[in-house]
C-alpha cells in the first residue's frame, strides 16, 4: 500500500513537471518580468534589462558558487550568443549560426541545426565573420539569421527547418550577425555592411508562421528619381545632399532592436553612414536621417512613429546599434516611460519613449568630438576640427566606440545600468581621399577615411572598465577596471549581483550596489558572451559560453592579441554554475602569444610590401587583424607557414582550399598580388619580432 502510494506520488510529480514543461513563449510570457525560471528573449524580457528576479544565488552565498557541469563544443570559434532557456531546454548559436539545443536535465545536446552558411555564402563569406549573437523563440519555433542573409525558422522540438527567407539581395554586400526579435507573430531582422559596399540599411518583419514578409522599413532614403516609399523617406531625404544613393547611405541595423509592448512599437538602433566620411556621402552637409539614431516604428505596420538622432551627420562610424533598454524611471518626481541607450559616441541617453523626446545625455567615457549635448535642441555640440576638416585629427573614441554591442543590463532594484566601456582613440584623416571621384567598395573594406592609432600615439591597450551608471542622476555610481578593451556584456539579479565575463577569461560577480568583487572563476579562455540565469526543477543556475570572438577580437590587432587567445588553441565550452558546484575545469592550454616567423634570407622589397599593405587592408584585415596582428579570430599570418610559399598561399587564398574552415576565396588575386602580400607580411613579422624582443 505504502509502495503504491509512493509510486502514485512519483507519477503525480512526473505529471506536474510535464505540465510545467509547457510554457507558451508569446507576448505575455516574454513581457513577464516576475518569472525567473526561463530566459525567453535576447535581453531576457522585452525590456532588454537582463535583470533576473531570482535570488537563490545572492550576495551572501555567491562565494559558494562553483562549476556544476560543462559541455565541450569542439570545432566552434567565436561564441557571442545569449542562450535562451525554455522549460529546461537551452538554445544558443555558435559559429556560423549553428543552433545548439541542450537538455539542461540530461546535460546533453538534444539537437543541432546547421544552416550551412559557408556553402550558401560562397565568396560572399569574405565580408562577415563566424559571429552570431543568438536566436529568438516564439510559439514552439526557434529563429536564427545567417551571415549570408537568411532568416530561418526551426522546430524547437525536432531541430528541423520549418521555413527559410532570404532577407538580403545576394548581389549586395550585406550580412547578418544579430539575434532576431519575436513579437505579435512577427520576427524582425536587420543587417550590416556599411564598410564593405554601397549599402542602404533596412529592417524587415516576417510572419512567424509562414515566413512571408510583413513589412520593411528603410533606414536611409533611396534615389529620389525612383520615387520614395512613403512620406517618411521624403522627409529623411531633405537631410541629405549630393547623390548619396550612389554610395547607399548606410544606416544598417545589425543590432539594437527592442520591442515595447506598452506602445506596440519596435525601436531600431541604426548604423553609421556608408561610407563613414560625410564629405563623400553627403558633400554639402546635412544630418542624414536616420543614421546613428533610434527610430520608433509601429510593430504591426512598420510605420514611422518618432526618431532621435544621437550623431547628426556622422563621420566617425559612431553607430547607434547598441542595446536599447526600457525602464520606468522617476525623474524630477515624475514617472517616465524611459528608454536608455549608450551608443559608440560616448554619451548615455535617457529618452521619453512615449514621444521620443530627449530627457538627458551625459558622457560616460572619454569623447573629444563633442563638448556636450544641448538639451534644448537635443543636439551634440561638436568641437571644431573633430570632422578632420583641418587635416589629421586625434579623436576619442575611435571606431570601437566608448561602448560597443556588448550587453548593458539594468537593475530596477539598484536603479543602475551596468555596461562595459573602453577608451581607444584613433587618428582620422581623409587627405588622400578624392570625394568627387571616390567609388564605393564591393565586398571589401573601405570607409572613405583613413583611421589608425597614429604614429605619435601610444595605443592604449589597457583602458576598459565595468561602469555602473545612474540614469536618473546621469552620474557614475561606481567603476571597476577591466583588462584590455574587448570585454563582454553583463547580467544583473535580484540577488544584488552583477555578473560579467572578462577579456582575460575571468567570470566575476560584483555586488550591484558598490561594485565590490565577491567571486571570480578563471575559465581559461577569453569571454565574449554575456551570462544568463534560470532555474531547472526549482534550482538556480548561471550559464555562460566561453570562446573569444566578434569584430574587436579579429580586427583590433595588438589590443586583443595581448591576451593570447590565439586561433585554434583554446577549447570552446558551455559552462554552468550552481551553489556548491564542484566540477573541475578540464586541462586547458595556456595563453599563446604569436611567434612571428622572421625568415632572415627573405629580401623585403619595400614597394611590394607597400602594395601588399593596401591589399591586406581591404581584403584581409577584417579577420586577420590590423598590421597582420591577429586578435584570435583567424590565424596570425606572421606566424603561419602558408604565406611563406607562393603555392600554398595561392592554394588557400585563390583556390579556396580552406573554405570549409571559414577562409573565403579571393579568386581575383594574381600571383603578383600574393607576392606583394608575402612582402608585407614578412615586413610585419620582422617588426613584430623586434618589438617582442625589446
Ligand atoms: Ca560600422
Amino acid at each position: 500500500m505504502q509502495n503504491r502510494y509512493r509510486w502514485g506520488f512519483l507519477a503525480a510529480l512526473l505529471v506536474s513537471s510535464l505540465a510545467l514543461a509547457d510554457t507558451v513563449v508569446d507576448g505575455a510570457s516574454i513581457t513577464d518580468e516576475q518569472q525567473g525560471a526561463n530566459w525567453l528573449s535576447f535581453g531576457r524580457t522585452y525590456s532588454e534589462q537582463r535583470f533576473s528576479p531570482l535570488t537563490a544565488i545572492n550576495v551572501d552565498n555567491v562565494k559558494q558558487l562553483g562549476l556544476d557541469w560543462l559541455l565541450e563544443l569542439p570545432g566552434e570559434r567565436s561564441l557571442l550568443s545569449t542562450p535562451l532557456v525554455v522549460d529546461g531546454m537551452m538554445y544558443f548559436t555558435a559559429s556560423y549560426s549553428v543552433i545548439y539545443a541542450v537538455d539542461l536535465r540530461s546535460r546533453q545536446i538534444a539537437w543541432t541545426y546547421d544552416p550551412k552558411v559557408l556553402d550558401a555564402a560562397g565568396e560572399r563569406a569574405r565580408i562577415f565573420w563566424d559571429s552570431n549573437r543568438g536566436v529568438a523563440y516564439w510559439k514552439g519555433k526557434v529563429f536564427v539569421a545567417t551571415g549570408d542573409g537568411r532568416l530561418l525558422a526551426v522546430d524547437a522540438k525536432t531541430g528541423k527547418q520549418v521555413w527559410s527567407a532570404q532577407t538580403t539581395d545576394p548581389t549586395k554586400p550585406l550580412y547578418i550577425n544579430g539575434a532576431p526579435r519575436a513579437f505579435r507573430d512577427k520576427i524582425l531582422i536587420g543587417n550590416g555592411g556599411t564598410e564593405v559596399g554601397a549599402t542602404r540599411g533596412y529592417v524587415t518583419a516576417y510572419d512567424a508562421v509562414t515566413g512571408e514578409q510583413a513589412w520593411r522599413f528603410y533606414l536611409v532614403p533611396g534615389n529620389p528619381a525612383d520615387g520614395f516609399e512613403d512620406e517618411t523617406q521624403a522627409m529623411a531625404a531633405k537631410t541629405w545632399t549630393g547623390e548619396w544613393w550612389k554610395h547607399g547611405g548606410g544606416g544598417n541595423s545589425w543590432h539594437g532592436w527592442t520591442y515595447d509592448p506598452e506602445f506596440n512599437r519596435i525601436y531600431i538602433g541604426t548604423g553609421n553612414g556608408s561610407p563613414w566620411n560625410r564629405k563623400i556621402r553627403s558633400p554639402d552637409g546635412g544630418d542624414n536621417l536616420f543614421l546613428c539614431a533610434i527610430v520608433a516604428l509601429d510593430a504591426d505596420t512598420g510605420k514611422y512613429a518618432w526618431h532621435y538622432q544621437t550623431t547628426p551627420g556622422e563621420t566617425w562610424d559612431y553607430n547607434s546599434n547598441m542595446d536599447i533598454v526600457l525602464a520606468d524611471l522617476s525623474i524630477d518626481g515624475k514617472p517616465v516611460k524611459a528608454l536608455m541607450h549608450a551608443p559608440k559616441n560616448g554619451f548615455f541617453y535617457v529618452i521619453d519613449r512615449s514621444t521620443g523626446k530627449l530627457i538627458s545625455a551625459e558622457k560616460i567615457g572619454k569623447a573629444t568630438w563633442a563638448t556636450h549635448v544641448d538639451l534644448k535642441t537635443g543636439r551634440p555640440v561638436e568641437v571644431p576640427g573633430a570632422r578632420y576638416e583641418d587635416g589629421e585629427e586625434l579623436i576619442y573614441p575611435g571606431p570601437f566606440g566608448v561602448h560597443n554591442w556588448h550587453a548593458m543590463s539594468f537593475s530596477p532594484a539598484t536603479g543602475l545600468a551596468y555596461l562595459p566601456i573602453l577608451e581607444l582613440p584613433f587618428v582620422f584623416t581623409d587627405k588622400d581621399e578624392k570625394p568627387a571621384t571616390w567609388q564605393s567598395p564591393s565586398f571589401e573594406l573601405d570607409p572613405g577615411v583613413r583611421f589608425s592609432p597614429g604614429d605619435e600615439v601610444e595605443l592604449k591597450i589597457d583602458a576598459a572598465w565595468l561602469l555602473a551608471w545612474d540614469p536618473v542622476k546621469q552620474k557614475e555610481a561606481w567603476k571597476v577596471k577591466l583588462p584590455g578593451v574587448w570585454n563582454p556584456g553583463t547580467m544583473t539579479t535580484a540577488g544584488s549581483l552583477v555578473f560579467e565575463g572578462r577579456a582575460d577569461g575571468q567570470l566575476v560577480a560584483y555586488r550591484a550596489q558598490d561594485g565590490e568583487s565577491l567571486w571570480t572563476f578563471d575559465t581559461k579562455v577569453g569571454i565574449s558572451a554575456p551570462p544568463v540565469t534560470y532555474e531547472v526543477d526549482g534550482k538556480q543556475y548561471i550559464s555562460l559560453l566561453v570562446g573569444w570572438g566578434g569584430g574587436g577580437a579579429s580586427a583590433a590587432g595588438n589590443v586583443t592579441a595581448q591576451h593570447g587567445w590565439a586561433y585554434g588553441v583554446h577549447p570552446r565550452r558551455l559552462l554552468t554554475f550552481a551553489l556548491d558546484g564542484t566540477t573541475a575545469l578540464p586541462p586547458t592550454p595556456a595563453p599563446h602569444l604569436t611567434q612571428p616567423v622572421v625568415q632572415e634570407d627573405f629580401k623585403i622589397d619595400p614597394q611590394l610590401a607597400d602594395g601588399g599593405n593596401t591589399i591586406y587592408g581591404r581584403k584581409c584585415l577584417i579577420c586577420h587583424g590590423v598590421g597582420g596582428v591577429a586578435g584570435g579570430y583567424a590565424p596570425d599570418l606572421r606566424e603561419s607557414q602558408v604565406p611563406l610559399y607562393l603555392e600554398a598561399l595561392r592554394d588557400v587564398v585563390v583556390n579556396g582550399s580552406r573554405h570549409e574552415r571559414g577562409m573565403p576565396q579571393f579568386k581575383e588575386l594574381t600571383d603578383k598580388d600574393l607576392t606583394a602580400l608575402q612582402h608585407y607580411l614578412r615586413y610585419q613579422a620582422r617588426a613584430g619580432a623586434k618589438a617582442a624582443s625589446k
